[in-house]
C-alpha cells in the first residue's frame, strides 16, 4: 500500500458486493462492473481527491482511470468545485436553463475550429446519437459507417452486446476498418448513396487491442468522402477530447469535422456532454427534437466554464503529456529488467498497457493485481488515464509499486493460470458479428 504500515483487506467491498448482488442485477452493470477484473478489484469507492481514490475499505490508490475519463484535473479540483459550489446556490434543474447555458455555447464556439454552434446533454451516448439524428435530418438519407469494434455508447445502434436490441436497429450500420482509407471507400461503396454519416474516434482506442492514432491520410480520406457524398462527418471525442488537444482531436492531424460528440471530462466529471457543430449542420440540429429533464443543469454548466478556463489557461495539458511519457519510459525498462516486454500503445495521457506474449491476459492481469494491492490503479485491458493533478513524484511513486509488482509477477509466473473471469467474457467481448463490416 502507499501507505506501508496499512495492510491492503478488501473485506468492507466483499460485504458490499454480497448485499448489491441481492438488490443490483448482477451486483454491478456496464462499464462500472468489475466482474471482469481481477478478483482485487474493489467495486466500490468512498472518496476521491485530485489523483487519489479510496476503497471503501479505506485503501489509497493512484487512479490511472480517471473515472474511465471524466477526471481531467484532478478529482474535487477547487476552481471547479468553487464554480459549482456557487452555481449550487442559484439554481440548477428549473422550469428553464441558466443564463450560462449562452456563455458556455459561446465558449466551446470560439474554442473548437470546426463548431459554430453547441448543444448539451447528460452522456456521451446521448451526443453521438444526436449526432446520427442529425446527419440523417440533414441529408435525409439512412446509413451510417462506423469504425469495427469501436465505442459510440450504449444505446441499441451502438451497443457492443446484442442482448435487449434487435438486429433492425443496426440494420443500417455499416463498419469499416480504422485507419484504412480503402476499407472506408469500400463501406461507402457498399452503401450506396444511402450515407448520412460517418463516425470516427478520435483515435482507434478499443478495448484489448493496441490503440493507433489516425493517420493523416485516413482522416483526409474520411474527410473527402464525406464531401463528395454530402455524407457528414462526425468525430467521437467523447473520451479523448481535450487530452490531445485544446480543440477537437482531429485538429492534430488537420481535419475539422462538421459533427464532434463531447462528454466524459467537459465538466470535470459532473455529468455533461455535447454536441458541437458546423453551420452546414445547424439547420438540421434545429430540427430534431432531442431532449431529457436534466440537461439543462445548471451546476454542470458552471463546473465546465470553470473546467474551459483551466484547458485554456494552463499547461495542464504539457503537464499530462510530461508525467504520461515519464511513466511510458519507466514502465518499459522495469518490464525489460524484469524479463517482460509491454506493448505500451496510444497518447502517453492515454496510454493502453499490454504484454507482449499474453494470449489469455495472465500475465496482464498479474501484474495489474499485484499494482493494486500495493496502491495502483491500472486497467488490463482499456485504455488507461493520466489526469493533470498527477505530479513526478506521483509517478516516481507508482514506479516503485509497478517495479515490486513486475518482481512479484516473476516470482509466480510459472504458476499463473488462466483468467476464468476473462475466459467466460471474452468471446462476448469479442463478438465480431456485431460489427462484421457487410
Ligand atoms: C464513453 C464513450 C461514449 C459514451 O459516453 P457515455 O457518457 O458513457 O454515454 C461514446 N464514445 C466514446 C468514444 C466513449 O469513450
Amino acid at each position: 500500500m502507499l501507505d506501508k504500515a496499512k495492510m491492503w483487506t478488501n473485506q468492507r467491498n466483499k460485504e458490499l458486493r454480497d448485499r448489491a448482488a441481492k438488490v443490483i442485477p448482477g451486483g454491478m452493470y456496464g462499464h462500472q462492473s468489475t466482474a471482469i477484473l481481477p478478483d482485487v478489484y474493489p467495486q466500490f469507492f468512498r472518496r476521491a481527491e485530485g489523483t487519489r481514490l479510496w476503497d471503501t475499505d479505506g485503501n489509497e490508490y493512484i487512479d490511472y482511470m480517471c473515472a474511465f475519463g471524466p477526471n481531467l484535473l484532478g478529482y474535487r479540483h477547487p476552481s471547479v468545485e468553487d464554480a459549482a459550489t456557487t452555481q449550487q446556490r442559484l439554481c440548477d434543474t428549473a422550469t428553464g436553463p441558466s443564463e450560462i447555458m449562452v456563455e458556455l455555447a459561446e465558449r466551446f464556439v470560439s474554442m473548437i475550429s470546426h463548431a459554430d454552434w453547441a448543444m448539451f446533454c447528460k452522456n456521451g451516448t446521448d451526443a453521438t446519437t444526436m449526432a446520427m439524428m442529425c446527419a440523417r435530418a440533414h441529408t435525409k438519407k439512412r446509413k451510417i459507417l462506423a469504425a469495427k469494434k469501436a465505442y459510440h455508447g450504449a444505446a441499441p445502434w451502438c451497443n457492443p452486446y446484442v442482448a435487449g436490441t434487435v438486429p433492425e436497429e443496426r440494420a443500417h450500420m455499416l463498419y469499416y476498418e480504422y485507419n484504412n482509407p480503402q476499407s472506408l471507400e469500400d463501406a461507402f461503396r457498399a452503401a450506396g448513396d444511402d450515407v448520412a454519416g460517418v463516425f470516427a474516434s478520435a483515435f482507434r482506442h478499443d478495448v484489448f487491442e493496441d490503440q493507433e492514432l489516425p493517420t493523416p491520410e485516413f482522416a483526409q480520406s474520411a474527410r473527402d468522402l464525406c464531401d463528395r457524398t454530402g455524407a457528414l462527418l462526425i468525430v467521437d471525442d467523447v473520451r479523448a477530447g481535450f487530452r490531445l488537444a485544446r480543440d477537437c482531436s482531429w485538429s492534430t492531424v488537420g481535419i475539422q469535422p462538421d459533427l464532434s460528440a463531447w462528454g466524459k471530462c467537459i465538466a470535470n466529471g459532473y455529468p455533461l456532454s455535447a454536441l458541437l457543430g458546423s453551420e452546414k449542420a445547424r439547420a438540421a440540429a434545429q430540427k430534431i427534437f432531442v431532449t431529457g429533464s436534466f440537461w439543462f443543469q445548471a451546476i454542470p454548466m458552471a463546473a465546465a466554464i470553470a473546467t474551459l478556463n483551466q484547458i485554456q489557461k494552463t499547461d495542464y495539458l504539457e503537464r499530462m503529456e510530461k508525467t504520461g511519457a515519464m511513466l511510458r519510459s519507466g514502465l518499459a525498462t522495469q518490464a525489460s529488467s524484469h524479463g517482460f516486454s509491454l506493448r505500451q500503445t496510444g497518447p502517453v495521457q492515454m496510454p493502453m498497457i499490454l504484454f507482449d506474449d499474453d494470449p489469455d491476459m495472465r500475465l496482464g492481469y498479474g501484474w495489474v493485481s499485484e499494482a493494486l494491492t500495493r496502491g495502483v490503479y491500472i486497467h488490463p485491458w482499456h485504455n488507461n488515464f493520466i489526469c493533470a493533478a498527477l505530479t513526478e513524484n506521483d509517478v516516481k511513486l507508482t514506479l516503485e509499486i509497478t517495479d515490486e509488482a513486475f518482481a512479484a509477477l516473476k516470482k509466480k509466473r510459472a504458476t499463473l493460470g488462466p483468467v476464468p473471469q476473462l475466459a467466460a467474457r471474452f468471446a462476448r467481448l469479442h463478438d465480431e458479428s456485431l460489427t462484421a463490416a457487410r
